[in-house]
């Protein structure tokens, strides 16, 4: 079982066990963790993977280039990542990137926001929220 994630400091493609995401492995590459803190990117290649097998939490951002929240939330989205490093991975969805993935989601409006654990949808909803208000959000979600 294997995930292949991009290194968000030099994006060579990593090929790793999900399982070991828990253990903050560095980049094959640039030897750089790749659980910075930085939002990760999802394809289809990797999002199912991850999603049925990582150890952690797994907040979603499902997104596109052109949509003005979305991009207003984006920092939001980051410096959250940033604050749960080690307890939630937060992964970004480019709905426009991956038409098919929106469409298996059901994704109906953007930005949508997910938190899965253990497999399944915890939570879900529309819309760009506060930080404030994202992080209570993931606090009542995520234990
Ligand atoms: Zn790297």
């Amino acid at each position: 079982m294997s995930v292949i994630l991009s290194c968000p400091h030099c994006h060579t493609g990593n090929r790793l066990d999900p399982a070991r995401l828990a253990d903050n492995p560095n980049c094959g590459a640039c030897k750089q963790p790749l659980l910075s803190g930085a939002p990760l990117e999802a394809t289809a290649a990797n999002l199912i993977e991850l999603l049925q097998h990582a150890p952690l939490p797994i907040v979603l951002d499902f997104w596109a280039p052109w949509c003005g929240p979305c991009r207003m939330f984006a920092p939001t989205f980051a410096a959250t990542a940033a604050d749960w490093a080690g307890r939630a991975l937060f992964v970004k969805v480019n709905t426009e990137a991956e038409p098919m993935l929106a469409q298996q989601f059901q994704i109906r409006s953007i930005p949508t926001l997910m938190i899965w654990q253990n497999g399944e949808i915890a939570a879900q909803m529309a819309g760009a929220l506060p930080a404030s208000q994202f992080a209570a959000w993931l606090g009542q979600t995520i234990r």
